[in-house]
């Protein structure tokens, strides 16, 4: 296999290979599939991802062969550009870009060195062949300054310091107002600080830079942020980066030159309209660095924005018309929204990038429903296109219109939805204040890919400086967190821990408020609106409803989220958790009276005064669920966790009930579990206490009876029993719950359909499912309890070890929140197997919060489970998740 791949210049390559993202990278397919498509890509060659792993397999090294392919990538861009790379110097010199690119985009990892190949003797060839002296020291000087940073990992802060210096000695306060003397001083002044950093000299040789910039970019490969940004995204290590080195095209060779970034569609909204920004005279990271303000790329948008500084299509019109040719050549060739980088050079448009673009979860929908309507893709396409877990952002509230703002000041809509939260000033700061359960903005003037973690413990990321493209923008947009970009009337002191925000004076820790949509900053906490689920985002659903065949339910107990969950198209409950209701401040004294009591009789007792409100639970949840079936499981926690704490509980208790408060307390101490999670839980209960099965079950029938009665409807419960280990205690139970159907329906005078079921959620259940289904109708996977012992691994307690299990990759994700598949999964398989080999029609689903994680319903789709049940906000990622499980 080839291990670099050319593009550009007239390559062309029959070996699939070269465009495959698993080998060249994102970057580097791309940059091939453009070339050969006939646009204006500036030649290069792509290093391969197996190379990068091989690199930091053996031990940091460059694999041998690897120099000789590289040199023959060089010579492909000397050939195609008539330039010259390294030694001997006469004429043009060859300089070149260096950039990663992963499979998927991933900042986090070394992105770009520009102008390599320059030393003392190129930089002055340079200067002759271009004309400009100065463009060909400044170039020389930015190379060094980012090949020492990037590279060799100097901070780059001691060479802006040495830049303010030299522009104080010369009293002036631009970058462009230097000369080339003084360049030439600073380049010299750079070097310096790099022998005094680093201990070594800055390498002069092309080929030593060369080679220097390609290992660093492998082994960003491997560092911290790049394993952080993995984590959180759930992208394999072993994945690699690509490495791409290409012909230098220079956006700062003087007015007739720009460069810029630009989406084919609006990234925020998904409106059709060009967007993106641009800088005249400008090399490409000025654009994203937030260090110039750029300007706009369309007319319309510079008007609408009511901005001065005059937008590409105005200032540079053939350009911008090759550019809209461009951008409609790849939006009919990828099918999709792309995100282009350019530079134009003396007025020839040249292309360095172009991807699917990043998008908010209201612009994917978006897009994906017009894009059907074009014709451009297919219904199924536009299912798979949007993430499911990205409709969460469009699931949850944004600032009610009518509600009250103190706006401070307004920055740009970087990333949409509203937040509220304390102002934090660094990341670390977030993360901590977000351990102990506050909610946090972060404020930074701009942020790095150093601040992840930290916009990822906050609620909403809000930025001085920056455009819609910067770092902020683009990974707030990526995680789904509101932001505001370049508020620049915003100023940070961060050594007082404060912050300037128009006229006002905050400390860390006030409350403010973004809106991601509009750019508002808000002093204080504003009141939300919940969402609008017509238009594109009922469209979809329809779609993903059409092409799903597993059912999905939600998990619900109360009518309010009955409806919730309804309006979210939920088919029914998967789960009803029965000691929601035990919990409620009315009837805990009659609960604990239960528990506590000495005997059948007292219990009974106890159990009477529960019996009427748990069939109110009940009939309010068949009638708000209309006749869809609902799955109610039978008490499940351990007494334990009822039983009175304080003692102010024990003298109320005692008042109620008549009995003394010695004697309840020692009934609580006899109580009292050590390990309540694998103790008198779940089926266990009703075997040694039957009368409170009895009661629940007598409380369902009755309920289903009145509401079948009153409304016509059917009402089809579903008893679920849960934590059955044996056939034989769902064997008694079952026999308990008929018996109880029996009485019931003998009373009404009318019966009705019910089926009684279990959880299976021991690895004990899993693997006698087949035993137990002739006991079951249906089983409902309880995936949490399911994790928790077949792990041995607490739910509750896992927190605090776990994330180092997923940091080291023992576990690929959280298996509380991403099913086991190799694991629990085989549990899940086996059972449904075994179960259905008993009952071909056995009914299963899963309630386990599993339920709501794509990746999960994707394996049970691959099980063949009957339907999937999640909380009410996870329906409709569950809906789609389902549907692009069975596409
Ligand atoms: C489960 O264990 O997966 C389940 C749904 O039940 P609970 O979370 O109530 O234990
Ligand atoms: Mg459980």
């Amino acid at each position: 296999n080839k291990t670099v791949y050319t593009f550009g210049g007239g390559a062309v390559h029959q070996d699939p290979r070269a465009k495959d993202k698993t080998v060249t990278g994102g970057k580097g397919a791309n940059l091939a599939e453009m070339a050969g498509i006939g646009l204006p890509v500036p030649p290069g060659f792509t290093i391969t991802t197996e190379e990068c792993l091989a690199y930091n397999a053996g031990g940091q090294t460059l694999q041998p062969g690897l120099a000789e392919e590289i040199r023959s990538g060089i010579a492909h861009i000397e050939q195609a550009t008539g330039c010259r790379f390294g030694v001997p110097r006469s004429g043009v010199p060859l300089l070149v870009s260096v950039r990663s690119g992963a499979r998927v985009s991933m900042p986090g990892m070394m992105d770009t060195v520009l102008n390599l190949g320059l030393d003392e003797r190129a930089v002055e060839s340079l200067a002759q062949s271009s004309g400009d002296d100065r463009f060909a020291w400044d170039s020389y000087r930015r190379f060094i300054q980012m090949y020492a940073d990037v590279v060799m990992g100097i901070d780059h802060g001691l060479f802006e310091e040495a830049l303010e210096i030299a522009k104080e000695d010369q009293g002036v306060l631009l970058d462009t107002e230097l000369g080339v003397t003084d360049l030439k001083a600073l380049t010299q002044r750079y070097k310096a600080i790099v022998r005094e950093e680093s201990g070594r000299e800055f390498p002069d040789d092309p080929w030593d830079q060369l080679h220097g910039a390609i290992a660093a970019v492998f082994d960003s490969w491997e560092s911290d942020r790049a394993k952080v940004y993995r984590r959180l995204n759930d992208i394999p290590g072993d994945w690699g980066t690509a490495v791409n080195v290409q012909a230098m095209v220079f956006g700062n060779m003087g007015e007739t030159s720009a460069t810029g970034v630009a989406f084919t569609r609006d990234p925020s909204t998904g409106e059709r309209a060009y967007y993106g920004e641009w800088l005249v005279n400008a090399q490409g990271e000025d654009v994203v660095a937030g260090i110039r303000t750029p300007q706009y790329l369309t007319k319309t948008a510079r008007e609408r924005a009511g901005a001065s500084a005059p937008s590409m299509e105005e200032a540079m019109p053939e350009a911008y018309a090759e550019l809209a040719r461009v951008f409609d050549l790849l939006e009919r060739h990828y099918r999709d929204m792309q995100d282009i980088e350019f530079t134009v050079q003396q007025g020839k448009l040249w292309m360095l990038q172009t991807r699917s673009g990043k998008r908010t979860a209201k612009a994917a929908l978006k897009m994906a429903v017009d894009m059907v309507d074009e014709g451009l893709i297919d219904e199924k396409t536009a299912i798979l296109r949007v993430d499911p877990m990205a409709l969460d952002q469009l699931l949850h509230p944004t600032l009610d219109p009518n509600a009250p703002r103190d706006v401070m000041t307004r920055g740009l809509p970087a990333s949409p939805g509203a937040a509220s939260g304390k102002a934090v000033l660094d990341a670390d700061t977030a993360e901590a204040w977000r351990a102990r359960g506050e909610k946090v903005i972060l404020v930074r003037v701009e942020t790095s890919p150093e601040d992840i973690h930290g916009m990822h413990a906050a609620q909403g990321v809000l930025t001085a400086r920056g455009g819609m493209t910067s770092h902020a923008a683009v990974v707030a947009r990526g995680m789904g967190r509101p932001c505001v970009s370049g508020a620049s009337a915003v100023s940070i002191d961060l050594a007082n821990r404060k912050l300037r925000i128009g006229s006002r004076e905050l400390v860390e820790g006030d409350t403010l408020t973004i809106d991601g949509a509009t750019g508002e900053v808000m002093a204080g906490e504003v009141s939300t609106i919940e969402p609008e689920l017509a238009g594109d985002f009922g469209t979809l659903m329809e779609w993903a409803d059409r092409h799903r065949r597993m059912k999905v339910r939600t998990n619900a107990e109360t009518p309010t989220d009955c409806r919730m969950a309804r309006q979210f198209g939920a088919e029914g409950i998967g789960l009803c958790r029965t000691e929601h209701m035990f919990f409620d401040a009315d009837r805990i004294s009659a609960v604990r009276q239960m528990i506590l009591a000495d005997d059948e009789a007292g219990r009974r007792r106890a159990l009477a005064k529960l019996l009427p409100e748990q069939r109110a639970d009940f009939t309010a949840i068949f009638r708000s669920m209309a006749g869809l079936p609902c799955t109610i499981r039978l008490l499940d926690p351990p007494l334990h966790e009822f039983l009175p704490q304080e003692e102010h509980d024990f003298a109320e208790l005692a008042e109620a009930s008549g009995i003394g408060i010695d004697h309840l307390k020692r009934r609580a101490e006899e109580l009292h579990e050590f390990n309540p999670m694998l103790g008198h839980r779940g089926c266990r209960l009703g075997i040694t206490f039957p009368e409170i099965y009895e009661m629940q079950a007598r409380a369902i029938f009755e309920a289903a009876c009145e509401v079948a009665e009153a409304s016509g409807e059917a009402v089809v419960p579903e008893v679920m029993i849960p934590l059955v280990a044996t056939k034989k205690e769902l064997a008694i139970l079952k026999a308990l719950v008929d018996a109880t159907a029996a009485e019931v329906f003998a009373e009404k005078g009318r019966t009705l359909d019910y089926t009684v079921g279990t959880m299976i959620e021991l690895p004990r259940a899993a693997l006698m499912a087949g035993e137990i289904a002739e006991e079951a109708k249906f089983f409902s996977f309880g995936t949490n309890d399911l994790t928790q012992t077949t792990l041995g691994v607490s739910r509750d307690d896992a927190g605090r070890f776990l994330e180092v299990y997923v940091a080291k990759g023992i576990y690929p994700r959280d298996p509380f929140v991403s099913l086991d598949i190799d694991g629990v999964g085989e549990l899940v398989r086996l059972a449904a197997e075994r179960g259905r080999a008993t009952r071909a029609d056995l009914k299963l689903g899963i309630c386990g919060e599993h339920g709501g994680d794509p990746a999960s319903i994707a394996f049970c789709e691959a099980v063949g489970l009957d339907y999937v049940s999640a909380s009410p906000y996870r329906v409709p990622i569950a809906r789609l998740a389902a549907a692009q499980a069975a596409l």
